[in-house]
């Protein structure tokens, strides 16, 4: 079993806003113009992964199982990816956000049309992410357009985005919105999280968390709900999320006197940084195989495809964040659908893309933005 290294490179050089300084751990890859920045690249080498006795086509092994292929349940949460602008550069991002990414940001426009979409949808949930989503200057725009319209609103975030002087006073509004805080920490370990998110990263950490804990976050309220996210600090699989999620909740409370809600354990997802990172450190292999070795069947009627729609910086609709990451767009008809032309009908009868790192959302427990899947 091989973890991340405990020391980080040097932080990044190319960022445009030394506002959005941070810890990070590594450089994206786009930024470094690495071979991974390629989605199709990155979809050759999961193909070109080759394992003695494992079955790697996962439609072969959903087939097996009894499923023949992933098909829409009704559609519940509406996923609107901000952008990948963050404060921070983690290894194991699957986005490949970063400081430098103002690239790809969302247009007010698509903004709108994002809205207008929700409108034909039975989606009770608006769920916002990126990159740091508070980071989008229409981040406060789109929260007060979901709320008006009655919807539940989660806001992923890293935490130390909280911590930044233009984000002075979001937590109390986030709270008087009733928007739930769905936060990313690796671990309750500084060793762990600062691995992956660079030196100093805990420590933000630490603040954020009373901070949301100040505002009445974390405390059992409903409409200030904080959730955790976690997730593994090398080639393994998450942990069982009911037996982290109290051992977390004891050692946050004890060591720094924190509460949550919630906690959520999330397995790696073989793309972008993450299976950068497999590829430098000989894991690729070991790792594959260990998620099609753990497919479990009864994570696939959970997964968050069947529920979600994902939609992307640049209007495009995906069956979730990670085939978005990869550009394999929803396209039932062979041409890729697009906000601006939302069909609710046409989007509840495609068929899920699948590929080869779907294996990371259907092993053990089951992986989602929602956490386990059983
Ligand atoms: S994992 Fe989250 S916090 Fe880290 S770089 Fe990616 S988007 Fe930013
Ligand atoms: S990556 Fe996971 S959520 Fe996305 S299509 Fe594959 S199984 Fe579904």
């Amino acid at each position: 079993m091989t973890t991340f290294p405990s020391k980080a490179p040097e932080a990044d050089g190319d960022e445009r806003d030394p506002s959005l300084a941070g810890p990070r751990s590594a450089k994206t890859l786009r930024s470094r113009h690495a071979p991974l920045s390629s989605p199709a690249a990155q979809l050759a080498k999961l193909e070109s992964v080759s394992i003695e006795g494992s079955a790697l086509d996962f439609e072969a092994v959903l087939a097996a199982a009894g499923t023949a292929g992933l098909h829409p349940a009704p559609l519940e949460v509406f996923q609107i990816n901000l952008g990948k602008l963050c404060n921070m550069t983690c290894r194991h991002c699957h986005v490949d956000a970063g400081p430098d990414r103002w690239d790809a940001m969302m247009t007010r426009d698509t903004i709108e049309a994002c809205l207008r979409a929700l409108a034909q949808t039975t989606a009770h949930t608006v769920d916002l992410t990126g990159g740091a989503p508070e980071l989008h200057p229409d981040f406060r725009y789109v929260v007060e357009q979901a709320v008006a319209r009655g919807k539940h609103v989660i806001d992923r975030c890293n935490l130390s985005v909280l911590l930044l002087p233009r984000n002075t006073g979001l937590v109390e509004w986030l709270g008087e919105r009733g928007v739930e805080i769905v936060a990313s920490l690796p671990h309750y370990r500084k060793r762990n999280t600062d691995a992956q998110r660079g030196d100093g990263a805990f420590e933000k950490s630490i603040e954020a968390l009373r901070l949301l804990n100040a505002g009445g976050y974390g405390q059992g309220n409903p409409k200030r709900m904080l959730t955790l996210m976690s997730n593994p600090a090398g080639a393994f699989l998450a942990a069982a999320q009911h037996s982290v999620e109290s051992e977390w909740k004891t050692a946050l409370q004890r060591e720094w006197g924190l509460s949550f809600d919630r906690l959520f354990a999330l397995n790696n997802m073989p793309i972008s940084r993450f299976l950068e990172w497999l590829v430098d450190s000989d894991n690729l292999e070991p790792y594959m195989a260990r998620l099609a070795q753990s497919f479990n069947p009864a994570a696939v009627a959970g997964l968050m495809c069947r529920n979600t729609i994902s939609i992307s910086w640049d209007g495009r609709l995906f069956d979730c964040d990670f085939n978005q990451m990869l550009e394999l767009d929803a396209a039932p008809d062979g041409r890729a659908m697009r906000v601006e032309s939302f069909d609710f009908a046409a989007w509840q009868s495609r068929r899920v893309v699948t590929r080869r790192h779907c294996f990371g959302c259907t092993a053990g427990a089951g992986s989602s933005c929602g956490g386990a899947t059983t």
